[in-house]
Parts: structure tokens; C-alpha cells; sequence
């Protein structure tokens, strides 16, 4: 066999969420190489911002395209938008042969005909009307202004048929496929052409997409059966569907990339979590790019729906932070939250996060607690546990602070022999003064971090009776 080669061929029409997100992985993952080329045939809804948005959130994610805007190689150009000429050639080639003829209707004539066969229960097809125009009629049409469409000529009575990664032998009856448009009216490429033609020129060997588009495939292959090119080989994965059993949109979770980005999420907890939605890992573990590559196998894409579970995403996140190298989790962390602490205490502040915390601003809020005078906002099952010890209990911590000095050890120590708590009646009012919280970091290091100063003033708070 010789080496796959893959494509993700965003319409820049919206930014990426998780389903397409999905569908740019697998095909990065299939891949011994994986090109990205921007279908942006369709100028009125293709934007600029999502072009720039799109590159930004790939590069991100960490799927590298051998081939594509920004490669090494600018020719052949990415952007369908910039392949006009090349197509001009292929549509040449249709006409001549007659697998393709204008088709002058209007919309209007095109709605009339989808109504009138849907109001007879039948699925609504192109008609055929302009199959036959003479070129007079052809010329005289055009003489009135009209643009016509360039549409393909479907054979009648064939069978296409072809092996799907998924979801195995797909077979359809070219009769019940109407001639469909390769080229729109204004003389842009239409979706079933240049898709198509462009993996085929490319020398993509294994498109990877969503169920929604293995309909348009037989139509695909006519055309490039048509112009005697290659036909790559096809899966179609399944939908990926919400909490609610419906497909994962805006209502039921779905997020863009910049969205889950800006709400902390790392990369490689993405990662993670998309290539197990719908496909199986022996690994229960993080793994990497290489080690999710090594892993994946089209065969073992499920046919059947992928539930996204938000706890997995948590999950994979929490997996994620534990695994992050210094590196990443300092710039993660928020801007303001680096200017709190200090340079030295950094690899600890690191180590609390890994255990504690899966977005910034939980971190954001123990580098508070651990290095400002914000006052503690004190949870209930903390201020309970500070109630229950007394007032006695802090003025021998304080005590305890003074004998012990740094020593965090010994500080427990002097403060059981002169309490007798010990286990959670000892930790746990400790925490709730020096924190406010009922759980976090272990005692030893918040006796470690924290300011002595700031230690007692939280230790002497609990002091008073009004508490
Ligand atoms: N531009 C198409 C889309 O975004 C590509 C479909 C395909 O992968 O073939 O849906
Ligand atoms: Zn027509």
C-alpha cells in the first residue's frame, strides 16, 4: 500500500468547533501526509477573518500540514478561489465530451420543480429541462441575459459503487441523482466539482469527512470518473451528537476552538478527548500526537453515533494539567496570575496547580490566597471546621508559628503535642484560616509558601470570639 495521503478542506464559512475540529484530527491522523486546502468557492459567505481564525486554531491544536497556505510550496495555490483557470480547463473538457451542458432556469423555475416533485412525494431532482437545448435555444437564452449554469450530465441506469472506511459497500443508482451544478451561475466552482477534482489533483489518496457529505460521493466519483481521474478512497464518520441525543451544535456543548482556548483548555486534552469520540483506543492514557497517530486506524472509526460527554473533556483536561511541563503551564496561566508570584516560588506554585487546579482561574485564585491580602472568602464546610476548633486552637497556632519559625513540620508538631488534635481536626481548620477552603495544597506547603507575616495575621483573625 502505498503512503495515505489526507486533506482537511474547511469552507472558511464559520469558525471551528469540535465536530469539524474532529474531522481535521482524524484526517491529520490517517495520514502519512495531510494537506489543508481552503475551499472558499462560495465569495459571499467566505470571510477573510475565518481563513486567519482557522490557521490559528490548527496551528494550535498542534496538526501540522505538510502541504497548504503558509507551506514551504506555494504552488499549487490552497485557496479554491485561486484555482479558476485550472478548473476552466475540466469544465472545457465536460462540455466537449457532453457530460456537462448549461442550464439556463432560473431559481425561481428550480423552486417550482423541487415543490411541485416534493407535493408528489417524490425526492426532488433536477429535471433535465435543459439536457436537450439546441445551441439556437442555448444562444437565445444567453441573448436575454441569462447566466447559465454549468451542470454535469449523469448517466442513466449505472450503478456506483465503492468501499467506505466506515460504513463498508455504499452502492446508489445513478438514476435516482439528477444532473447536478459544476459551476454556478457567476462562473465559481461548486462544491461537488472542485472538491473534487482538487483532491484528485492534489493526489489525496483517503478523504476522511462527516456522514453528511457520503451522499454527494457517488456524484463526486461520476466526475472524476467522467475526466478519467483518480478516485481516493472514502470514510464517512459518524455524527457526533450532544448530552440530548441530538447532533453537537451551539444548544447542546458544542465550542469553537477559540472559545474552549480562551476557557483554558489545553490542546493536547482536545486531542485526546476528539480522537476517542468515535474512535477506539486500546490507551486509556494522555498521549501525544505520535502516540494518538500510532493508535489510529480507520477501521477502527465506529459507525454508529459518538457521544460528546463534557465530563470527558474535564477529564482529559485534568489528565493534561498533571502532564504539563513548566513551560506550558506558565503560559497558561494568566498574565496577572505570573505577576503574583514570585520568581522562587514558581516551581512549587506549578506543582499545587498540576494537583488542583484545571483552568486559570483556579490557579488565578490560589496564587490570591497564597501571595496577596485579598481577604479569604471562606467556604461553609471551612468556616464550620474554624468554629469547631476555637479560639484557643488559633492562639496555639500562633504560638506553634512563633517556636517553629520555617520549619512547617515542626510546627504540626508543637501544635498537636499543645492541642491534641491531630488528622482532620488539626488540618482542618488550619486550611480554612490560612485559606478559606475546606481542601487544597497539603499544610506543609502552605506553612512553606506563605508569607509568616500574612500566616499569622490569618492565624489571629480566627482569634476572636466574633468569628
Ligand atoms: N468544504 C467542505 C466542508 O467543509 C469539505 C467537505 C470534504 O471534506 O470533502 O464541508
Ligand atoms: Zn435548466
Amino acid at each position: 500500500m502505498t503512503a495515505a495521503k489526507t486533506r482537511f478542506a474547511p469552507s472558511p464559512t464559520g469558525l471551528i468547533h469540535i465536530g469539524n475540529a474532529r474531522t481535521a484530527l482524524f484526517s491529520a491522523l490517517a495520514g502519512e501526509s495531510f494537506l489543508l486546502r481552503i475551499e472558499d468557492t462560495d465569495g459571499e459567505r467566505s470571510r477573510h477573518e475565518f481563513v486567519e481564525e482557522l490557521l490559528q486554531d490548527l496551528r494550535w491544536l498542534g496538526l501540522h500540514w505538510d502541504e497548504g497556505p503558509d507551506s514551504a510550496d506555494p504552488d499549487p495555490q490552497w485557496f479554491q478561489s485561486q484555482r479558476g483557470a485550472l478548473y476552466a480547463g475540466y469544465y472545457a473538457a465536460l462540455a466537449e465530451q457532453g457530460r456537462a451542458y448549461p442550464c439556463y432556469c432560473s431559481a425561481t423555475e428550480l423552486e417550482v420543480s423541487r415543490k411541485v416533485q416534493l407535493a408528489s412525494g417524490k425526492p426532488p431532482r433536477y429535471s433535465g429541462k435543459c439536457a436537450q437545448l439546441s445551441a439556437g435555444e442555448g444562444a437565445r437564452l444567453a441573448a436575454e441575459g441569462r447566466q447559465p449554469t454549468l451542470r454535469f450530465r449523469v448517466p442513466r441506469g449505472e450503478t456506483v459503487r465503492f468501499e467506505d472506511g466506515v460504513r463498508g459497500t455504499q452502492t446508489f443508482r445513478s438514476d435516482d441523482i439528477g444532473d447536478f451544478i459544476v459551476r454556478r451561475a457567476d462562473g465559481s466552482a461548486a462544491f461537488f466539482f472542485c472538491n473534487a477534482i482538487d483532491d484528485a489533483l492534489m493526489g489525496v489518496t483517503q478523504v476522511v469527512r462527516g456522514e453528511d457529505h457520503l451522499a454527494n460521493t457517488p456524484r463526486q466519483i461520476l466526475v472524476l470518473e467522467a475526466l478519467g481521474l483518480p478516485v481516493p478512497a472514502y470514510a464517512h464518520t459518524a455524527l457526533i451528537l450532544g448530552d440530548d441525543g441530538t447532533p453537537l451544535s451551539k444548544r447542546n456543548g458544542s465550542r469553537s476552538l477559540g472559545q474552549l482556548r480562551g476557557e483554558g483548555y489545553l490542546p493536547i486534552a482536545l486531542l485526546n478527548m476528539m480522537a476517542r469520540l468515535g474512535h477506539h483506543y486500546e490507551s486509556e492514557v494522555l498521549l501525544d500526537f505520535a502516540g494518538l497517530k500510532a493508535g489510529f486506524a480507520i477501521a477502527h472509526l465506529g459507525k454508529s453515533p459518538a457521544r460528546f460527554d463534557p465530563a470527558h473533556l474535564l477529564h482529559w483536561q485534568s489528565l493534561a494539567i498533571r502532564a504539563a511541563g513548566d513551560r506550558t503551564l506558565t503560559d497558561w496561566l494568566r498574565t496577572e496570575t505570573r505577576v503574583l508570584v514570585p520568581a522562587a516560588r514558581m516551581a512549587d506554585f506549578l506543582d499545587l496547580v498540576r494537583s488542583n487546579c484545571l483552568f486559570p482561574g483556579e490557579a488565578d485564585a490560589w496564587a490570591r490566597i497564597l501571595f496577596t491580602d485579598e481577604p479569604l472568602a471562606l467556604e461553609p464546610a471551612a468556616a464550620d471546621a474554624a468554629r469547631q476548633a476555637g479560639e484557643g486552637f488559633f492562639l496555639a497556632a500562633i504560638d506553634a508559628a512563633e517556636q517553629a519559625g520555617a520549619d512547617g513540620d515542626r510546627f504540626l508538631a508543637v501544635l498537636r503535642q499543645a492541642t491534641g488534635a491531630k488528622g482532620k481536626a488539626l488540618f482542618m481548620p488550619l486550611r480554612a484560616a490560612l485559606t478559606g477552603r475546606h481542601d487544597g495544597p497539603e499544610l506543609g506547603f502552605l506553612y512553606r509558601t506563605l508569607d509568616a507575616q500574612r500566616l499569622h495575621r490569618r492565624l489571629a483573625e480566627f482569634t476572636y470570639p466574633s468569628r
